[in-house]
């Protein structure tokens, strides 16, 4: 391997963007006019986005009027997490957030809920959302307040692990809240229908599906129960969310999405071979390794593993000299490294931290034998050290 060749291994950061996606990006942006102008040029625009909804809606079975299209996964959740709703023209009030401690900071942060007004969800050891522990949440919510929301995502971007969110539903529903589920990280890699799911929201991001940064989406099960807009101005997407819409982000949006639902179980399975060849791996190295919710259902292209002696941050950086890109799970904008809040929750001593290996539809076993050799070399300095 020359020192220029790179191994990419942080799909669940942002996945490469997919040729598909590139030229649809590409041939929009080409494009003259607004999609809100009612002339020809604008038509045509208002054609590509309303397309790019269906695609969206189909990867997901919603209805393609539920799609509202945002600049991503963080704003839909700023939208979707207020105290504020409305029933027709009806205020509705929303009085608390019930977040799972393992949400991605977009979702735990609360969106527009006041701090006081933001309680978490605990999980288990194995890192699912403890089911009694939401039941006595729901319990003990003061309904005078107004409505319990919960949040709880599909699968979890450090781990991969899946939550149990149709039984979530079944708690949520017995107390009459609402449910937002972050499917972010299980689009394309596990099914996804909101009706079965029985979620009343559910967030999405293009770039964790080969489309471009910058584009992401709402999506309900109707109309009738809405969040008041977080973005207010022209009225686009039904009043929902103003601003003129990004017709080449959402067109690329849209081509991951159908990317997406393409013969999904076959690329899972390979995926899944490549993650399982990988782990094996590992283990034949060094048998202290930990693999992080091995035990549990996961997605199949993440693996979240600590080894003890190694602190994440060195660990990235050892992996980075070796041209091997993958993450630490949790890394903020600044590029810092931050203690693993998802390994806090699952009572995992979180100080050394965890490294996370993340696969796509591209990814090779050229790329898991670069890894392990990779592995071998840092477990083998860690022991020397
Ligand atoms: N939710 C999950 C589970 C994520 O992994 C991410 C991105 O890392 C987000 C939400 C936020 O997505 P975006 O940065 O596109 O807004």
């Amino acid at each position: 391997m020359t020192k220029t060749e790179r191994t990419y291994l942080d799909w669940n950061a942002t996945a490469p963007l997919l040729p598909a996606a590139r030229d649809a990006f590409v041939a929009a942006l080409d494009m003259v006019g607004n999609p809100s102008s009612v002339h020809g040029e604008g038509r045509a625009l208002r054609m590509l986005v309303e397309a790019a909804r269906r695609d969206v809606a189909v990867l997901v079975n919603a209805a393609p009027a539920n799609v509202i299209f945002t600049s991503g996964a963080t704003e839909a959740a700023n939208l979707v997490l207020t105290p504020n709703y409305r029933m027709g023209r009806t205020p509705l009030a929303i009085g608390h957030l019930y977040a799972s401690e393992i949400e991605h900071p977009a979702i735990r942060e609360g969106g527009r809920f006041a701090r006081e007004n933001v309680t978490t969800i605990p999980v288990t050891r194995a890192g699912v959302v403890d089911f009694d522990a939401l039941e006595t949440l729901l319990h003990n919510h003061d309904e005078a307040t107004g409505l319990p929301m919960v949040a709880v995502m599909l699968a979890n971007n450090e781990t991969g692990i899946v939550q149990p969110v149709k039984a979530v539903a079944e708690i949520v529903r017995r107390h009459g809240g609402l449910l937002v589920v972050d499917a972010v990280q299980a689009v394309g890699r596990v099914p996804v229908d909101i009706e079965a799911l029985d979620a009343d929201f559910l967030i999405l991001t293009s770039h964790k599906l080969g489309g471009p940064k910058g584009a992401g989406a709402l999506v309900s099960r109707g109309e009738v129960l809405m969040p008041v807009p977080l973005i207010r101005g022209g009225g686009q997407e039904k009043g929902h969310r103003s601003g003129t819409e990004n017709p080449a982000a959402l067109a690329g949006f849209g081509a991951a999405a159908r990317s997406a639902t393409e013969e999904p179980a076959a690329r899972n399975s390979r995926i899944a071979g490549l993650r399982d060849a990988l782990e094996k791996g590992m283990r034949a190295a060094t048998n202290d390794v930990v693999i992080h919710g091995a035990e549990v259902e996961r997605v199949a292209n993440t693996s979240f593993f600590s080894l003890p002696g190694l602190k994440s941050e060195t660990g990235q950086i050892a992996f980075d000299l070796e041209g091997i890109a993958l993450s630490a799970g949790s890394a903020c904008s600044s590029g810092k490294v931050g203690q693993s809040h998802v390994l806090t929750a699952m009572g995992f001593d979180a100080a050394l931290g965890g490294l996370r290996v993340s696969l796509g539809p591209g990814s090779t076993e050229a790329d898991v034998e670069r890894f392990l050799a990779a592995f071998s070399r840092v477990v083998s300095r860690r022991r020397a050290a």
